[in-house]
């Protein structure tokens, strides 16, 4: 058997201090995960359940990369993220498991063109043209569970050419990763090389050439991404 064009190379991501790489397979984001206040221990009435959307595995892009101002946007944004590597698959997991299928966690930015989603949202349409297009997912190097075991408190923020921008919490989740692990499995079935990019604190906003912007959660390798011009 031969594939009748060349076939796409696996896309993949760095691991801190490795020469190896983790092969992506999807990006699942979860829409909208955190609060404007920590989460109460146990049961919050108030929250929805969480929704969400996709990226293609090759949007990926390394930190430390320069990318194109994307077309078709004026209000381009950044958002940073807990990045999720999953190392074994499963479907319908129980919360209480959920973190023993997470190989490792790293820091991402979930570029948007905010106008384009907003249009969708408007009108009823789906979001990808707004959050799946080429280099929309700058994620930093991984670190592997061993070495940073399952953060879940501390610092996630973002700077805009050393000027911050988001300034947040991972205790301010919604919807915790082992929840957040347990539902998506409901729906579809997880596998390795799946990443989860958490969701985004308070404070997004835009981009332009020559932006330098770094997101950074405690414990993890920063992720940086600089703005070129449009193609
Ligand atoms: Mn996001």
């Amino acid at each position: 058997m031969a594939f009748v064009i060349d076939p796409t190379p696996t896309p993949s991501v760095a691991v801190l201090g490795s020469e190896d790489r983790f092969p992506v397979r999807r990006i699942f984001c979860v829409g909208r995960n955190y609060a404007a206040h920590a989460r109460e221990m146990g049961k919050d009435p108030d929250r929805e359940p969480p929704f969400f959307f996709t990226k293609p595995a090759d949007a990926v892009v390394d930190s430390g990369s320069t990318i194109p101002y994307p077309p078709e946007t004026s209000n381009f944004h950044y958002e940073a993220e807990m990045i999720v590597a999953i190392g074994t698959g499963g479907r319908n997991i129980a919360e209480a498991g959920a973190l023993s299928h997470v190989w490792g966690y790293g820091t991402g930015n979930d570029l948007t063109r905010r106008d384009l989603q907003q249009v969708a949202k408007d009108m009823g349409r789906p979001w990808d043209w707004g959050k799946a297009f080429d280099n929309s997912a700058v994620i930093g190097p991984l670190s592997p569970v061993s070495q940073v075991g399952h953060p879940s408190s501390g610092s996630i923020k973002l700077t805009v050419n050393g000027e911050t921008k988001q300034d947040g919490d991972l205790t301010e989740l919604i919807w915790s990763i082992p929840e957040v692990i347990a539902i998506l499995s409901r729906s579809i079935a997880l596998a390795p090389g799946d990443l989860i990019m958490s969701g985004t604190p308070a404070g997004v906003g835009k981009l332009k050439p020559g932006d330098v912007c770094t997101a950074s959660v405690v414990g993890l390798a920063d992720c940086t991404v600089t703005i070129g011009e449009p193609l």
